[in-house]
């Protein structure tokens, strides 16, 4: 089960919201599709998921061609649109019932309907109407239609927009679970969210890709090798000192005795920190490298 997206261009009149994107999703993988708001990600995903035609290039879903093949191509996704919209006086079971029986799938519809609510932890809301749901819970009403089929390939939009931090994390746990035997593309623009559920990483900008990167790689693309280390020490100690350790190129004291020490390169400079301390008759309490994180590449890679 996968995606491969070739060349694909998508005109919105005379706006390009898609200019020429080309990339892969392999079998079993998780992608984060990440971006700022108006980058092209629900254009993306609503044309693999054949909902709206592309002007040009080629989708392929397992091989079958997004556009020629809808039919069975929709049977073999499961699709969470942005905003997920739902029938709001239709109730949980009825509303699944509906979606279980646009696809024949040669299982029962009670049976569909039983797994998908207890695999989606509705059961204590399923006889209410979905108008009448937290949002949490709307939102596993949406990741349920979108399972309900077992398709092999599931594209979520922004599944976690506008929820608080506990239903956050309760929807997250499900796409992990339900994720596990499928391919997975997510759009977000949480970076916390990519880091807890991805495996790999592609950056949209303006129609464009500007990374697609396994998630341990993606720091890489700062091409900028420097390191900040957070160090604390038990003494007074003189910024001039500091400067005088190898690579070392700025100094900041951020509290009494702990200092933020940057250096250039990639060697480790916290052994040289260490040393430093020993031969000047320091004590350290503490000395962590802090790592580069996601959002700091977002920001890089979609700056103005
Ligand atoms: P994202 O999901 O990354 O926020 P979208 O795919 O929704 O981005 O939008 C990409 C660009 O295309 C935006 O500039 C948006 O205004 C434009 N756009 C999206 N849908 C339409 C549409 N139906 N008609 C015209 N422009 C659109
Ligand atoms: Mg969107």
């Amino acid at each position: 089960m996968s995606i491969v997206v070739q060349g694909v261009t998508k005109l919105y009149g005379e706006q390009k919201a898609l200019n020429n994107i080309s990339f892969e999703v392999k079998t079993g993988e998780i992608v984060g599709f990440i971006g700022p708001n108006g980058a092209g990600k629900s254009t993306m995903m609503k044309i693999i998921t054949g909902f709206i035609p592309a002007s040009s290039g080629q989708i392929l879903v397992n091989d079958r061609e997004v556009g020629t093949d809808n039919l069975e191509v929709r049977k073999e996704i499961g699709y969470l649109p942005e905003n997920n919209p739902l029938y709001p006086e239709m109730y949980v079971r009825e509303y699944l019932g509906f979606v279980a029986s646009i696809y024949n799938t040669g299982v029962s519809k009670k049976k569909l309907i039983d797994n998908i609510i207890e695999l989606t932890g509705l059961i204590p809301e399923q006889k209410k109407k979905i108008g009448s749901l937290s949002k949490g819970y709307r939102q596993r009403v949406g990741l349920a239609q979108a399972l309900i089929h077992n398709p092999g390939v599931l594209i979520l939009d922004e599944a976690t927009t506008g929820l608080d931090p506990n239903q956050i994390v309760e929807i997250r746990n499900l796409i992990k679970e339900a994720g596990k035997e499928k391919t997975v593309m997510l759009s977000t623009h949480i970076m916390q969210e990519v880091e807890a559920i991805c495996d790999r990483v592609i950056i949209i900008d303006k129609g464009i890709i500007v990374a697609n990167e396994e998630k341990s790689k993606i720091y890489s693309v700062i091409k900028r090798p420097k390191q900040v280390i957070h160090v604390e020490f038990e003494n007074d100690i003189k910024e001039a000192l500091l400067l005088e350790i190898a690579n070392v190129n700025t100094v900041r004291q951020i509290k009494k005795n702990t200092w933020l020490i940057e250096a250039e390169g990639d060697e480790d400079i916290r052994p040289l920190i260490f040393n430093f301390a020993v031969k000047n008759n320091l004590t350290v309490l503490s000395l962590q490298k802090q790592e580069s994180n996601l959002e700091e590449v977002f920001r890089h890679l979609t700056k103005e």
